[in-house]
């Protein structure tokens, strides 16, 4: 398991200087941020080449200390490594953009540089994944991902709202690539951070980025989501890490029976779209719209009844039948055009 830990933004010697020190024996590479991408104009944009000489001074009183950073351009990336920055991230803004992100690639052919692509804040997964391979085309040291979740117009218990599957899939189809959970940008909120991690370690992530600050409630950005050095060291305690080598027995017996009950799953949902087909072809004759309004409503909650009483969560069953209802309608109207 990979740690990296450190604050959302370089800010000065002395605070540099104390998170080094306290992690110096815990974590595999100090983050800092030195260019912060802020949403709103105005904000404290990180100390840029002021933040640079702290990491170099830091760099001469821990000379095994590693550093990673942020960068979005490739000024950033010749700046970064000039004055000994380590690892660097491609940040969830940039990813967004294949433009940036070439670029930043291109600055950092044949560098021998680790780099660490986050995820867009659109949960697009052929935009990190593009984002990643443009990276590996530069031949740097070596690609890993970060997961740090992604922007909900709606309000959610967290900052990003964490999608996990969007991860897992990335994990499918690349199974080779290193994983990172940010739990930090995830949540928001220092309370939760050691809660995040463990579910990503349950998930068989490889690695964790996290948010760490001498005096949290004084950060110049993201007061409310870092955590002290202590409370680091007592989260990395807390975490209880799986094997992945071996398959118990028990787990064996339970995953055959997951794969009976989504056989039978599967079949239902088969029978349930013909008879959609069929629901089209008495709709069709009668002249009627495929879409009934009052009926849908009645039917979602009535599964949301049906799914307090038999202890599901409603929201999952809202957004399940929300899927197989706009299934449902793509087939009848698939139907209705024959
Ligand atoms: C950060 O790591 O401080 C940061 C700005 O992250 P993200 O790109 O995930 O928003
Ligand atoms: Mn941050």
């Amino acid at each position: 398991m990979q740690i990296i830990a450190g604050p959302c933004s370089v800010e000065s010697h002395q605070q540099m200087h104390n998170v080094v020190t306290e992690l110096i024996d815990t974590v595999d590479m100090i983050r800092c941020g030195v260019w912060k991408p802020r949403t709103h104009p105005g904000g404290f944009e990180g100390l840029g080449m002021a933040a640079l000489k702290i990491v170099q001074d830091i760099k001469k009183e821990f000379p095994y200390a590693r550093f990673c950073c942020e960068v979005a351009n490739p000024q950033h990336v010749e700046l970064a490594l000039l004055h000994g920055i380590d690892a660097v991230w491609i940040g969830a803004r940039t990813t967004s953009n294949p433009f940036s992100v070439s670029e930043i690639a291109s600055a950092l052919h044949g560098t021998h540089t680790s780099v660490m692509v986050k995820n867009a804040t659109a949960p697009d997964i052929e935009l990190w994944l593009g984002a990643i391979e443009r990276i590996e085309q530069s031949n740097v040291e070596s690609v890993s991902a970060i997961h740090r979740g992604f922007t909900a117009y709606h309000n959610t218990i967290y900052r990003n709202d964490p999608l996990w599957e969007v991860a897992i899939e990335l994990h499918r189809r690349r199974t080779d690539l290193p994983l990172i959970c940010d739990p930090s940008h995830i949540t928001g909120r220092a309370d939760k951070v050691a809660e995040l991690s463990q579910t990503a370690l349950d998930l068989g992530f490889d690695g964790l980025m996290i948010e760490v600050h001498p005096t949290p409630s004084q950060a110049l950005t993201d007061a409310t989501q870092q955590i002290t050095p202590h409370e680091l060291n007592s989260l990395l305690h807390s975490l209880v890490q799986h094997t992945n080598s071996s398959t118990p027995q028990r787990l064996q017996m339970l995953r055959t029976e997951i794969d009976e009950v989504d056989k039978q799953l599967m079949q239902i949902l088969s029978r349930r779209m013909n008879i959609c087909r069929e629901i089209a072809t008495v709709k069709k004759e009668h002249n009627l719209t495929v879409l009934q309004s009052n009926r849908w409503e009645q039917v979602l909650q009535d599964k949301i009844t049906m799914a307090d009483r038999l202890g599901i969560d409603g929201d999952f069953v809202r957004r399940l039948y929300e899927s197989i209802h706009t299934e449902s309608l793509r087939i009848q109207i698939e139907e209705e055009r024959k």
